[in-house]
């Protein structure tokens, strides 16, 4: 019997503002534990929050982006439950069908090339809780400076839309592109700014019912979430072909070991006691305020990538590297400014460049290699100053030092050596070098004129014209 996966995604994206959700402190990583911590964001009685104009119009802006009905009324309710990260004992959050910021919108994708959208349910904004950490056996810590900070939240309509592990990943490098575009994330998932817990189900084909779900944690990067949502459909349909049952449950994935675990079976909503929080008024949404966040939305992702197919004539594979994050794309786009044909600009930023940046951990905004050094490397390569072997190191020298590429070839010499008289003395010396091989050239073996060229290139340090090298050698031999 053949199962079929549905999956629903649930994604948390830590907002881009100064200050945390309810109170002044500043939102910042890396800061010793509980520094930027206040009596509000630390649940003391008699504190007031007062909500974040900033992060509610980044929701705001996601939700119309995402093509949400907009509440003319949002409202905040209170999430209780007890845990060491929530000082309050309860998280202020967004709940039911029609007080969350954005409702019943889709985000479309493309998987196969083919195109569909992928209901939402909601978008709301709440706050994020402390971390914990457990360094010694029988004690934890807390740092609660993640506490309080606004926190976006992202769910999928029921029942899903989604029915592989690669679907649900595509979802997700589409959304994570957009919130990019939009400024409102920065979309790390190693960092935990951009998180995703995923709930997965299988059912015979042909069934009306969906399974009983699991949902995953622990997911921070895409390879773990295809691997994660992989390995739970393998687990789910092992139960049932065994006989037995899914359980409904949360359980981690690790990523070393490649398998999830059981960490707490699934709560149920009415266990939270959600009722609307008393100290917070209503955020009356304005048709003003809402066409003025309408207007500051960006050209985004697949609209781009659309562009990129008809104007540049682009594949899928590179409008999806291109596009998949707003510096990526601006990149493209100052290099086609600068006059580069758009086919080389792409050839160079999703092959070499994307290398480079994938080896060494560098953003494309922090590379140092920047558009205005690209064009003007490839403009060396298209006047046949440099040829192609010398571009590709004069490539990996200038990602690592930021100097510019006609800067080094002048300084080194590294001028292509197209004239006549010198590459053919070369030839000439590879020629008498090398008798075996040119023995079977003249015995037919035309192929072996490749390794000749290659000669050529060593003794010129890559210098050599190579369509003018293998002339040459053509001549001289005679053929
Ligand atoms: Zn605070
Ligand atoms: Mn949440």
């Amino acid at each position: 019997m053949r199962y079929i996966p549905s999956i629903g995604m649930e994604v948390h994206a830590q907002l881009l503002t100064e200050s945390k959700m309810f109170c002044a402190c500043p939102v910042r990583f890396g800061d010793p534990p509980n520094t930027n911590v206040c009596p509000t964001c630390l649940g003391m009685p008699g504190t007031l929050p007062v909500p974040n104009k900033k992060a509610v119009e980044h929701v705001i802006r996601t939700a119309l982006a995402l093509n949400c009905q907009i509440a003319p009324v949002a409202m905040f309710y209170r999430k209780n439950y007890f845990y060491p990260d929530l000082p309050k004992g309860y998280q202020i959050s967004q709940y039911g069908d029609v007080h969350p910021i954005g409702t019943k919108g889709y985000l479309e994708i493309e998987v196969e090339g083919e195109r569909f959208p992928v209901r939402i349910k909601r978008v709301h904004l709440e706050e994020d809780t402390g971390k914990l950490f457990h360094y010694l056996p029988g004690e934890s810590e807390v740092d609660f400076n993640r506490a309080g900070a606004p926190l976006m939240e992202i769910v999928t309509d029921f029942p899903p839309d989604l029915h592989s592990a690669e679907a649900a990943k595509e979802y997700l490098v589409q959304l994570r592109a957009v919130l990019t575009y939009l400024g409102v994330c920065d979309g790390k998932m190693e960092e935990g700014s951009l998180r995703c817990e995923p709930n997965i189900s299988v059912a015979p084909e042909g069934s009306n019912q969906l399974g009983v779900k699991t949902e995953l944690k622990n997911l921070n990067s895409f390879r773990s979430v295809v691997r994660g949502i992989e390995f739970e459909i393998e687990r789910q349909i092992k139960i049932l072909k065994s006989g037995g049952q899914v359980v409904q449950e949360t359980r981690g994935w690790n990523e070393e070991g490649a398998y999830s675990f059981p960490l707490r079976t699934k709560e149920y909503e009415q266990d939270y006691r959600y009722f609307p929080e008393p100290d917070i008024v209503p955020i009356r949404i304005s048709a003003e305020w809402l066409e003025e966040l309408r207007a500051t939305i960006p050209e985004l992702p697949l609209q781009k990538a659309d562009r990129y197919r008809k104007e540049y004539k682009l594949s899928a594979t590179e409008t999806r590297i291109l596009t998949a994050d707003i510096d990526t794309a601006n990149y493209f786009e100052q290099c086609v400014q600068l006059g580069v044909e758009p086919k080389i600009a792409s050839n160079w930023i999703t092959v070499e460049l994307q290398a480079r940046l994938n080896e060494t951990g560098i953003s494309i905004r922090e590379s140092k290699l920047t558009p205005a050094h690209l064009a003007d490397l490839i403009d060396l390569l298209h006047k046949g100053v440099i040829s192609g072997r010398i571009a590709k190191e004069l490539f990996d020298e200038v990602f690592r030092t930021g100097e510019l590429p006609s800067k080094i070839v002048q300084e080194r010499g590294m001028v292509q050596i197209s004239d006549e008289d010198a590459l053919r003395a070369i030839a000439r010396k590879v020629i008498a070098e090398n008798p075996d091989v040119v023995a079977k050239y003249r015995a037919g073996k035309t192929s072996v004129l490749g390794y000749l060229v290659g000669q050529m290139m060593r003794e010129t340090q890559g210098r050599a014209n190579p369509q003018r090298a293998q002339q040459l050698l053509r001549e001289e031999l005679g053929g």
